[in-house]
């Protein structure tokens, strides 16, 4: 994957910018706490190419008297972790201070820097924006985050440096299942991966050009093998305990661009939080196959309906895409964990598999049958035909006489009978209706 970090002061208009980008609901809402918290990392597509956006403000106090100490961290971040930033400033407030500390920084930077001149609304101050000429960056893009204009000229520049296929993996070598361990910080993702491992740890590849800090092991054991991807136990020099959430988003969400399945850790006795949901909900997007693991089962009391009525509130969580194996582990106590990794791979073969389209509209056309797309307008809705596209995300195309007459209930009925008469546990699936 390709990450783009948005830095620069609070209230030049980061968020706006982001949200734009990522066209999203904004907020999550973390239920335990009641608090709305901004969310700090989406996907973004521009001209067919997708990338990670991360607003590095979303994770520092947004206040005016902030201090350069913790821009100076942000942009610390965004440097280490991002392949590209996007700099922000505000017209109308002009050059300040912290704008100057912060160029200076990311001029020595390696990376592409977009510096990004915002609240440009009108020749006025179109005129006033070259000023921002004097911050020493080649090229200076005016927009307004809030209108939109602009954003695509800046986004233009941003995506003609992604290269076009960061996956080169030749269709002849065996595929070997890669799963992510990832999860929030302390949930256990190094002791689960010391106790598959033992204490041997063989690096194999970290996987040049895509990412710095995700770590590749080769595991071949009790006939099982796969790729761990984790990014457990990397810790940046001088990293501040506080650094850490920081760090460990935007390495989760590197460790899941390079897998084929994700092994969501949670923590038993915190239950999924907002940040669990947000990385589910992401890996999700992206189509990863997903097996959520709760770890720490070991300090649970028990009862006969313990784990059952746990499921149970998970799966309200993590609704509509509830046809997820959900384990309980103990890393310290060393139970269950061989299952996870069955029930990973397993979920990587039901990634894999192509239906024949003979047995799809086998299925599929009673199916549809048994209970027809709504009329609308008078209009009788016919589904023809089924076919699975050849996608690395199972996806599969209905062909129709009205395609844009099929609503969501009626798409979600499709999907779950796929998923009744098929085995898509784990994996996200995506359905088209198209003109026959
Ligand atoms: P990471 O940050 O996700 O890599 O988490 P660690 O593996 O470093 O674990 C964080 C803490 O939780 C450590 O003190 C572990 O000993 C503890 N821990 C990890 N797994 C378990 C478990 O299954 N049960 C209990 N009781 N503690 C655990």
């Amino acid at each position: 994957g390709y990450t783009v970090a948005i830095v620069g002061r609070p209230n030049v208009g980061k968020s706006t910018l982001f949200n734009r980008l990522i066209e999203q609901r904004k907020a999550i809402v973390d239920d335990e706490s009641g608090v709305t918290r901004d969310r700090q990392y989406g996907m973004a597509e521009w001209a067919g190419k997708t990338f990670n956006v991360v607003d590095t403000g979303g994770f520092v106090h947004n206040s005016d008297d902030i201090f350069e100490k913790e821009i100076r961290k942000q942009v610390k971040i965004a440097i280490d972790e991002a392949d590209a930033i996007i700099f922000m400033v505000d017209v109308a407030v002009g050059i300040t201070d912290l704008d100057d500390a912060m160029a200076n920084l990311l001029r020595v930077s390696k990376k592409p820097v977009f510096l990004a001149v915002n609240k440009v609304d009108n020749s006025q101050r179109a005129l006033e924006a070259t000023e921002f000429y004097s911050l020493g960056f080649d090229e200076i893009y005016t927009l307004s985050s809030i209108s939109g204009t602009g954003t695509g000229e800046l986004l233009d520049a941003v995506v003609a440096n992604i290269p076009d296929e960061l996956e080169t993996e030749s269709k002849e070598t065996k595929h070997i299942p890669k799963l992510a361990i990832i999860g929030q910080p302390n949930v256990g993702k190094s002791s689960l991966l010391n106790a598959l491992l033992g204490q041997e740890r063989t690096i194999v590849s970290n996987v040049a050009g895509t990412t710095r800090d995700t770590i590749h092991t080769h595991y071949n054991l009790f006939n099982k093998e796969c790729i761990l991807i984790d990014t457990a136990g990397i810790r940046k020099k001088n990293t501040e305990k506080d650094d850490l959430e920081f760090y460990s988003v935007i390495r989760a969400i590197n460790a899941m661009d390079e897998a084929d399945v994700c092994l969501l850790l949670i923590d038993a006795q915190n239950g999924m939080n907002a940040q669990d949901v947000a990385l589910f909900s992401l890996a999700t997007r992206k189509g990863k196959g997903i097996v959520v693991v709760v770890n720490k089962w070991d300090l649970m009391e028990k009862n006969t309906n313990t784990a059952r009525d746990y499921e149970k509130k998970l799966k309200e969580k993590m609704a509509p895409f509830t046809d997820v194996p959900i384990l309980f582990i103990s890393a310290l106590e060393k139970t269950r964990l061989l299952k996870v990794l069955d029930t990973g791979i397993e979920v990587f073969e039901n990634k894999q598999q192509k239906i024949s389209t003979s047995k799809l509209n086998d299925v599929m056309l009673k199916a549809v049958e048994a209970y027809h797309a709504p009329v609308v307008r008078g209009r009788a809705v016919k589904i023809k035909y089924v076919t699975q596209l050849p996608t690395v995300v199972p996806s599969f195309a209905f062909f129709t006489n009205f395609p844009d007459d099929i609503k969501m209930p009626y798409k979600n009925y499709l999907e779950n009978q796929l998923r009744k008469h098929f085995n898509f546990r784990g994996v996200p699936i995506r359905i088209f209706f198209r003109k026959k």
